[in-house]
Formats: structure tokens, sequence, C-alpha cells
């Protein structure tokens, strides 16, 4: 895959120095997803206060998108209300869906617009979403009183 060389620099900074990697002890929920398709695993660790997002910390193994994607998820997530969150997920899921038609609003997604690109390629997509995807479900269960 081609990526533009700037955006492939977020991603491989992220993946050499990953945020927010290391699982902080009593979560209010854990989850665990896994992406078969290339191998990628994370575990994702949520403390809420209320509705606010307080940290969002993970450990995870994978390929460079996966990895690079859910550091940039928790650098955007942490601190936010469950509202904003969303709206950050929706977009960035959208973006994901866009087969390359949309660069990203970089005032919502920040680093993740470094992501865009990855749109074009189907099989990538579920590595970019990985750890987004385990943040969403960690939120709803939170959300729901599990
Ligand atoms: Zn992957």
């Amino acid at each position: 895959m081609e990526l533009d060389s700037l955006y492939q620099e977020v991603i491989l900074d992220h993946y050499r120095k990953p945020a927010h990697k290391a699982l902080q002890p009593n979560p209010t929920n854990q989850v665990h997803h896994i992406n078969p398709a290339c191998g990628d695993e994370v575990t994702l660790n949520l403390h809420m206060d209320g509705q606010k997002i307080v940290d969002v910390s993970w450990d995870g193994v994978g390929c460079s998108i996966s990895q690079a994607s859910t550091s940039i998820m928790t650098d955007l997530m942490i601190g936010k209300d469950v509202d904003s969150a969303m709206k950050v997920l929706n977009e960035f899921t959208e973006l994901m869906q866009s087969k390359g038609s949309l660069k990203g609003d970089e005032e919502i997604l920040d680093d993740a617009v470094a992501l865009a690109g990855v749109s074009k390629f189907p099989a990538r997509i579920k590595c970019a979403l990985l750890g987004w995807m385990a943040f969403k479900d960690a939120v709803s269960q939170s959300q729901s009183g599990n």
C-alpha cells in the first residue's frame, strides 16, 4: 500500500512510541478485540467518571496500522464526554468507509487523518478500526451498566 510519506511518518511514530499503551488497573470496563484476518489484537481498559472518559489505556499486538490507529484514538478520546467521543468515532468510521474519497477533518480527527489512505485498501480497514471498535464497545458497556 502507498500512503503519503508524511502520513506514513505519523503512523510509524505512533507505532514506535504508542500513546497510553500500558493497561491501567481497575477499569470501568475492559474489552478484548481481535482482527483475525491480520492477527491484530487489542485489550482496552476504559475509565469513566459519569459521562466523562477519564482514561483509555490498552495493550496489543499486530500490524503498524492497527497499533498506530489505537494509539491515535486514545490521544483523541481521553478527556472527552461520551457524546463528543462518539462524534469523533463516527467521523473516523465515515473516513474509513470513504474508499479514499475523503481526507478527514483535521480539526476533529487530528493525527487520525494520517490513516485516510487506508480507506482505499479494504483489507486494512479492519486494522485501522480495531481499537476504535474496542473503544466503542467499552463505552457502550459502561453506559448499559455492565
Ligand atoms: Zn492489521
